[in-house]
């Protein structure tokens, strides 16, 4: 049977990457981190100096997009996918504070959309692979076998990243927290560019009170009876 493809988009700090990554690892599939990309380019963009106090313009923005490479690579010592932009790891980098304020504005910006779904697309066309982020389901894979939109009520979900933050050494306020998480929501919930928003066929899971084991479970169910449904069609 063809490996499928899965897609997982929903709100920020909603669980989904952790749980994409076990769900890959659990059938053997390629995760794909669709957030780590949009978070490299708005990376890049600041190291040149094209994106500064939030502002940019797009022109500038379209003709750099021309010196970008992204990848990912296995890394077996941590054990997960790292994300290489122009051939330097970028993965600690893209993950800080400083990333995820910038990176709405630009992943609203209609050619790096446009140049990342094509890398996006590539990467499934054998299937077999596990994306997540907010358009999955929409524009990336509108055919993907297996759609789920995550949910989380907003005080689980900036303390969950509230958290993260603080383990990884930030200083930052629970309150900072879920402004940044609303605000940051409302922009790609309002983007005139594929906007976040959960595809008619996409089956909603909310985690508030799921544990990583009962997620996780409840997501291969759902993809076992997807291809119990598809060979019986055959
Ligand atoms: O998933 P993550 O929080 O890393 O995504 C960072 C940001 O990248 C999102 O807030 C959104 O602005 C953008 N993004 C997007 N489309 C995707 C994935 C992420 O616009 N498919």
């Amino acid at each position: 049977m063809r490996r499928l493809t899965i897609a997982i988009d929903g709100y920020s700090s909603c669980g989904k990457s952790t749980l994409a990554k076990e769900i890959a690892q659990k059938l053997n599939y390629v995760y794909a981190d669709s957030g780590a990309m949009y978070r490299a380019v708005t990376l890049h963009m600041l190291n040149k100096g094209i994106l500064k106090d939030g502002a940019f313009i797009t022109k500038q923005v379209a003709q750099e997009l021309n010196a970008i490479h992204i990848r990912f690579k296995f890394d077996s010592a941590s054990n997960r996918s790292e994300t290489y932009l122009n051939d330097e790891n970028v993965e600690k980098d893209i993950r800080n504070s400083k990333i995820t304020k910038h990176v709405s504005v630009i992943s609203a910006v209609r050619e790096v959309r446009e140049k990342l779904v094509e890398i996006q697309q590539k990467m499934g066309i054998e299937g077999g692979v596990v994306m997540d982020g907010r358009d999955i389901g929409t524009v990336v894979f509108p055919n993907a076998e297996i759609k789920l939109f995550m949910t989380a009520t907003n005080q689980i979900r900036a303390e969950r990243r509230y958290k993260e933050l603080i383990e990884k050494g930030e200083s930052i306020s629970l309150e900072q927290v879920a402004n940044d998480l609303k605000k940051r929501d409302h922009y790609d919930m309002n983007r005139e560019i594929s906007p976040l928003r959960k595809a008619e066929d996409a089956i909603e899971i909310d985690n508030s009170d799921l544990d990583r084991e009962s997620q996780l479970a409840m997501a291969i169910a759902i993809i076992e009876k997807k291809k119990v449904d598809l060979q019986e069609k055959v």
